[in-house]
């Protein structure tokens, strides 16, 4: 059974996103706003009021929400680091803030928060980094003391202080992670309880539409109700129960910031004449600095959707996919919110052109819940876990199944997203042998190949789905189902060269003991060959990205 909103409705929300935007935050008023470094309290309050209530799409109907599911709210996190990723990190925060009670909250603490929440639409922050406390959550130094009275605990007494907390400043509630005897733990905190402070709205390369505060805790005294959950030593379990979900709503701020970047160079090189005709004709401007980043793009894209799929279906937390799915998308926004620069030339350097703050703000999201490292940590870790527990034939599985739906789908590009995958296999096998994880670089490249890979994957069967006329009806559908088969087949080609070569680059470069036969297992000539056809394929892209015929 697959939960969330039924498609018109996501539409109705995702219209009403758009038209409030238009309203509320024109060009001018974000460029305004970003360069007076100011936080929009007025317009993110309407945000969460009943002029638009995006609050309620992550809160279960039960407590006056609507229940949406993790496609939903991909959908709308896209169109709103569309708009700007400050506003959506102000207004998704609180769905972040929110998480420890919805996963772990007992269910008093549920309708009690959940229905205010959705009711006054409260703004909430998130809690958890400490100046010495980031990617190793484990290190936190915030303490909460149990109070006693008559042998049982009727409170805590917090102290300590957190660090770059997005509403920080702003927020009426907060979930603290703290350190209780029984191990870290969550506590809902109001925010003018006692001893509970923030510091100055943080001074930030982007997101300057978002506030972001340091809180400190002196001996804050909160009852023992607000422990979420009524159990310490949850907190980290907690947290990491939804990362799969939390993850894909980062990686859709990457996807809808890279996209805003690249449909403001999209329009200009169209209309930007040089050397006698326009930009967008230019294949040594398209193939570089427009085709690459929409290809990379939709590749996270199809991995960001079937996540999201397998979330809503109630097929578990899904956190390994949630990390490739952050780590692409947020990587390609990025890179792509930069080549717009590029594209639109002096004009991009420029205030005005706001593809300069998009890039600025987009850098943001390789960051916070979670750095590209990390990602790559996560992702390697269990990759290389299936790697050994199926004797090395993970990746060669999926290389299968890639076979045969090339033979159904030959136009998919799915014949080169099995070479990525099996040249992957070979590559960790090698790494194997030659103990080579033990450098953790090597880990982390693992990580970054196998994201790559999965992604190419996803975007072979996305452009099969589209061909069958399957994509998932709630599923963006900006491109058809030949300019998607053409975007894969690019895509699977950048990724089984990407892993083949510098797997082999890593391999020769961590160990002297490498089998020379391994280039040939890698099937280092299959993939070069499997380079034919690159370049009349990126032609297909731009030509539908200009929408000019191909
Ligand atoms: C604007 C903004 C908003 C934020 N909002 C929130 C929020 O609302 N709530 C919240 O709790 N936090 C928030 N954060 C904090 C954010 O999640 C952390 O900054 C992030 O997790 C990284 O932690 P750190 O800054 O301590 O860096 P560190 O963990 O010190 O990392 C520094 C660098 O080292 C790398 N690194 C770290 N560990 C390893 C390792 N083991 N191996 C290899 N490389 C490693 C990292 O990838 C990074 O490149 C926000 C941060 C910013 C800047």
């Amino acid at each position: 059974m697959s939960v969330g909103l039924d498609p018109e409705t996501l539409d109705l929300i995702l219209d009403s996103i758009a038209e409030f935007a238009h309203r509320e935050l024109p060009k001018s008023v974000l460029i305004d706003l970003d360069e007076r470094d100011e936080f929009p309290a007025d317009v993110i309050r309407k945000m969460c009021s009943s002029e638009l209530a995006i609050q309620l799409l992550f809160i279960a109907e039960e407590y006056g929400g609507m229940g949406g599911g993790a496609f939903d709210i991909y959908r709308v996190c896209e169109h709103m680091a569309g708009i700007d990723v400050g506003v959506a990190t102000a207004v998704l925060a609180t769905s972040l803030g929110s998480d420890p009670i919805t996963v772990g909250g007992t269910p008093m603490q549920k309708k009690q928060w959940m229905s205010r929440i959705a009711d006054e639409g409260l703004l909430m922050a998130y809690g958890a980094t400490e100046p010495e406390a980031g990617s190793d959550l484990g290190a936190l130094k915030t303490v909460a003391v149990p109070v006693a009275q008559n042998g049982a605990v009727v409170g805590y007494r917090i102290t300590g202080r957190k660090q770059w907390i997005s509403n920080g400043g702003v927020a009426d509630l907060y979930s603290i992670l703290a350190n209780a005897p029984g191990g870290p733990s969550w506590f809902v905190l109001d925010r003018d309880v006692d001893g509970f402070t923030h510091g100055t709205h943080e001074d930030k390369h982007g997101i300057r539409l978002s506030n972001t505060a340091a809180l400190f805790l002196d001996n804050v005294a909160v009852d023992a109700d607000r422990l979420v959950g009524g159990v310490e030593g949850q907190g980290l379990v907690q947290a990491q129960e939804v990362f799969g979900y939390t993850r894909l709503m980062v990686a859709a701020f990457g996807l809808g910031a890279g996209w805003a970047a690249l449909d403001r160079a999209i329009p200009y090189s169209a209309e930007r004449i040089q050397a006698g005709g326009p930009l967008s004709e230019k294949q040594g401007y398209t193939h570089k600095l427009i085709v690459p980043h929409a290809t990379r793009l939709e590749a996270s894209r199809a991995y960001l959707e079937e996540t999201a799929e397998h979330i809503d279906g109630g097929e578990g937390r899904f956190n390994t996919e949630g990390a490739i799915a952050k780590y692409l998308a947020t990587e390609a926004g990025n890179w792509a919110a930069d080549a717009a620069i590029q594209a639109l030339g002096g004009y991009g350097y420029t205030h005005e052109y706001l593809v300069e703050k998009i890039k600025r703000d987009v850098r943001i999201t390789t960051i916070y819940e979670g750095t590209s490292e990390i990602m790559e940590m996560t992702i390697g870790r269990d990759r290389w876990q299936q790697h050994l527990k199926t004797s090395g034939r993970h990746y060669h599985e999926q290389a299968e199944v890639l076979e045969a739906l090339h033979r159904s789908d030959p136009a998919t590009g799915a014949d080169v997203a099995a070479l990525a995958h099996h040249a992957l296999a070979e590559i960790m096998e090698a790494c194997r042998l030659v103990r080579l994880t033990r450098n953790q670089h090597v880990l982390l490249r693992i990580g970054e190949w196998a994201a790559w890979t999965e992604c190419a994957a996803a975007l072979a069967r996305r452009a099969a789905r589209a061909a069958a006329g399957r994509l998932p009806a709630k599923g963006d559908r900006r491109f058809d189902a030949s300019a998607l088969a053409a975007m894969s087949r690019v895509f699977a080609r950048e990724a089984a060269l990407k892993v083949a070569t510098e797997g082999l680059r890593w391999l020769y470069g961590g160990s002297p003991d490498v089998d020379p036969g391994l280039e040939r297992r890698v099937r280092l000539a299959d993939i070069l060959a499997g380079q034919r056809g690159l370049i009349d394929d990126m032609d297909a892209v731009a030509a539908a990205l200009y929408g000019r015929a191909a």
